[in-house]
């Protein structure tokens, strides 16, 4: 019998159960996934239950919201990417070993680089309607600064690209600018974004704004307009269409949310837990629009 599970608060929305429970079942694999909300200080829960996952009760745990970091002290080990961007979103056992992953970073790109093959920028031609696929400039400009962000920016580095961090408090964007240290990374002030966007082809949002239930919200300062030649990549997974996608789109840019996303990281967990490929189509339609 295999137990999984996710620990976070609040837990209300999580996606997470249905795509789980769906691979389980598509693997013909008896097992459970359960919502372990522990509460943002109650570091005894979380030690106890990660105990848990040592002693072979649980299989395997994702983590989120807010506890990314405040596992890895409870951890005998940690993957590369966890540890360079301390935020651990998987616990799975190897052998007596505790290990601490992260499949944001890997799940993220995955997803981009799909999404883009399909949807690379507009190019400025006038009169042209057809989309054009080919080189462009791998510039992006990234609006927040938390947990995801560490795994967006890591990813995006990793892949050749040249970031810029926009964050409402600078000195949480300065802390990139400390941990990257052998890449150029800019910062920003995401309240004004007095910074020059026409060389931006990518902008990603890993800021809450505009998840349920503040869907008529948008992290994108109000009187600012998108760059002509980006891409829009919201890691919002709730609603489907954020009002970041719907302005963008609105304004004829390719825009799209974090559900593709969620679907790769949650593939990679369970690989992790379990040893086994999952078809992407069956947790997709699991969650379907939901
Ligand atoms: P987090 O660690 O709390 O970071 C959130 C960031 O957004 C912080 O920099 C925070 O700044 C900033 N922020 C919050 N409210 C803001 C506002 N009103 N205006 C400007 N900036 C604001 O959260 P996270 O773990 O990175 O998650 C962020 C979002 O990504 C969530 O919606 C989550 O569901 C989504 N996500 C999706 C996936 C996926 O698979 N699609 C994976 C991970 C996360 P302060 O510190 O100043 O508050």
């Amino acid at each position: 019998m295999i137990h999984l599970g996710l620990i976070g608060y609040p837990l209300g929305h999580s996606l997470s159960p249905k795509l789980h429970n769906a691979a389980l079942h598509y693997c013909d694999l008896q097992g459970e996934y359960s919502l372990f909300p522990i509460e943002p200080d109650d570091l005894q829960s979380l030690r106890r239950l990660l105990e848990r996952v040592r002693s072979r009760e649980i299989t395997g745990l994702n983590v989120t919201i807010p506890h990314k970091q405040n596992v890895i002290p409870f951890l005998d080990q940690l993957s590369g990417t966890a540890e360079v961007t301390g935020a651990v979103n998987t616990i799975y056992r190897h052998n007596e070993i505790l290990l601490g992953g992260n499949t944001d970073a890997p799940g993220f790109l995955v997803d981009l680089n799909r999404f883009l093959a399909t949807h690379l920028p507009w190019r400025a031609v006038p009169g042209e309607t057809r989309r054009h696929r080919g080189s462009f400039n791998k510039n992006a400009l990234i609006l927040g600064a938390g947990g995801s962000a560490r795994a967006v920016v890591y990813a995006l580095l990793k892949d050749g690209w040249e970031v810029t961090i926009a964050a409402r408090r600078l000195e949480q964007a300065q802390q990139f600018v400390d941990l990257f240290t052998n890449y150029r990374l800019q910062i920003a002030d995401l309240t004004l974004l007095n910074i020059e966007l026409s060389n931006i082809t990518l902008i990603v949002n890993t800021t809450p704004v505009g998840m349920i239930p503040n869907t008529d919200q948008s992290p994108w300062p109000e009187n600012c307009r998108f760059p002509t030649h980006a891409a829009i990549y919201d890691l919002i997974y709730n609603p489907f269409e954020t009002k970041l996608v719907k302005d963008a789109r609105a304004q004829g840019l390719s825009a799209i949310t974090g559900r593709g996303m969620l679907i790769e990281q949650a593939a990679l967990a369970f690989q992790l837990w379990t040893g086994k490929q999952v078809a992407r189509e069956i947790m997709l339609s699991a969650v379907g629009e939901s």
